[in-house]
């Protein structure tokens, strides 16, 4: 196919896809991988917004912009195993002489060096055309839509279930704010964990979203039945979600009037923002659009307040007993500028749950079939299961996402594996693909969560 053509057929600006089956359109597979894998992340069931190229997290790109987009597809589809491409914050600066047995595409994005390192002037740098922010797996071409999250997210959940719960989440209640594009996994998680789940938000439309694509059971915009509801689940033994709308600061304020005491506290607003992101107490939804156009400063103001009510009312549900943890959004920093000296008083999810599993050599490990046959990741996981039979933990979770998980884009699946597990699940897909059993290669990933890869005091490097 002449480029012309492909970029017809797979890459007419804002509609992108992956091509899918086994014949290739560039030279090797070294090179048809990228190039799928960057058209699947900006394909209309991936990425949140393909017109801005927009994969997820706000403002993570794939590419700089559309030209940049247009040219790294023509050097993957004309370049040969002697080279390897270069590029740069979503731009493709440089065709270098390599090797076969070297990376076929180098990528880095959004570094800035320590004095420059910081939003004003990112900015300036991104409106001069010169930078885009990548995200964790939006400027890597590895996004594979919400099931990224969900796994990350239930994995904390059931961690958080063995520390405390002895192993088991029946009969539990998590409580958490914020269901917007990462949040939103948190319901579903915690059914797979097998608790129940009531989450807040303040944007019903949010909650909505939850309810089509299954990730939650039910929404109510009163409290009153959503405690209720899960009340009587919790009690019975089975696994709920319940959304409900509201000021995540309001409803615990009434959790502890109510003296019901969640088993895990934790919260994903968007509270690294306080102007953009979060909401403040005491505004609709409405009002708070409004004040943040006409008045950014006072917004802030009220947000750090609003935040500061927010985790006081944590803190105090944490003394009653709930396992409180921060959820990586900032919020405890902010709520400390906003006047709660207490705010760091508890931990956050990665040295209470995750760092525990780093040690022991845990990490995620992603795979995408390039086929785009969703056959072909059910084979790997029947393999995996066979591989790895005596693995209680990632049975339990290859079975539930196989039935709960609906594939964005190009078939993909996650899981965590152990160190030399990964090794071992690499080699088992080579032999997959070597004997006809997946209709073509299978690309492998990792993302941001492991130990070697963020420094952030908050998050992953905390404590
Ligand atoms: P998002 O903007 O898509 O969703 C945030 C949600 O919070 C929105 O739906 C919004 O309506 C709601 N909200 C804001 N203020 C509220 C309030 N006062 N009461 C109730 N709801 C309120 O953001 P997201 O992608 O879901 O991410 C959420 C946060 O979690 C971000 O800060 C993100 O950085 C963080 N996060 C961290 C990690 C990590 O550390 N690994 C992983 C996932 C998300």
């Amino acid at each position: 196919m002449k480029y012309s053509e492909f970029i017809d057929t797979y890459a007419r600006h804002p509609v992108y896809r992956a091509p899918t089956g086994s014949r290739l359109h560039a030279k090797s597979w070294q090179t048809e991988a990228p190039l799928r894998m960057l058209l699947n992340n900006l394909h209309a069931e991936v990425a949140e917004d393909p017109a801005n190229l927009i994969v997820y997290g706000g403002t993570g790109q794939a590419a700089r912009n559309p030209e940049a987009v247009k040219e790294i597809i023509r050097l993957l589809l004309e370049m040969d195993e002697h080279h390897s491409l270069l590029v740069q914050s979503g731009k493709p600066i440089g065709l270098i002489r390599s090797h076969p047995s070297a990376p076929r595409v180098l990528i880095a994005n959004s570094n800035l060096v320590p004095a420059w390192a910081n939003w004003t002037h990112f900015e300036e740098l991104k409106a001069r055309g010169l930078m885009m922010y990548g995200q964790m797996t939006a400027g890597s071409w590895i996004y594979i839509g919400s099931q990224g999250i969900l796994q990350g997210t239930w994995e904390t959940f059931v961690e958080c279930g063995k520390k405390y719960f002895n192993g088991d989440l029946k009969h539990r209640l998590i409580v958490s704010g914020g269901l917007g594009g990462m949040g939103g996994a948190q319901p579903l998680a915690a059914t797979m964990a097998g608790a129940c789940f009531l989450g807040v938000d303040v944007d019903p439309e949010r909650i909505q979203k939850r309810l089509q694509t299954k990730y939650i059971d039910r929404m109510t915009a009163d409290y009153e039945e959503a405690k209720r509801w899960v009340l009587a689940a919790c009690e019975k033994g089975e696994t709920l979600s319940v959304g409900l709308v509201g000021d995540i600061g309001d409803v615990l304020e009434r959790l502890l009037r109510d003296k019901l005491t969640p088993d895990i506290l934790t919260d994903q607003t968007s509270a690294h923002d306080p102007v953009n992101g979060y909401v403040p107490n005491g505004l609709s939804l409405q009002e708070a659009l409004a004040l943040r156009r006409s008045d950014p400063e006072k917004y802030k103001e009220r947000s750090l307040k609003s935040m500061a009510r927010h985790v006081g009312f944590m803190l105090q549900l944490k003394e009653r007993g709930s396992v409180t943890f921060d959820y990586g959004n900032n919020l405890r920093e902010l709520a400390r500028q906003g006047g709660e000296a207490r705010a760091f008083d508890y931990n956050g999810f990665i040295p209470e749950f995750i760092r525990p599993l780093f040690c022991e050599g845990q990490g995620p490990f992603r795979w995408v079939a390039l086929s785009g046959d969703p056959e072909d990741i059910y084979a790997t996981d029947q393999a995996l299961m066979e591989l790895f039979r005596d693995n209680a933990h990632l049975l339990h979770w290859l079975t539930e996402a196989r039935k709960k998980v609906a594939f964005q884009g190009l078939p993909s699946r996650i899981c965590w594996l152990g160190m030399g597990d990964r090794e071992k699940a690499g080699l088992l897909f080579n032999e997959l693909v070597k004997s006809g059993r997946v209709k073509a290669p299978i690309v492998i990933g990792r993302d941001h969560l492991d130990c070697g890869s963020v420094a952030s005091p908050n998050r992953e490097t905390e404590a």
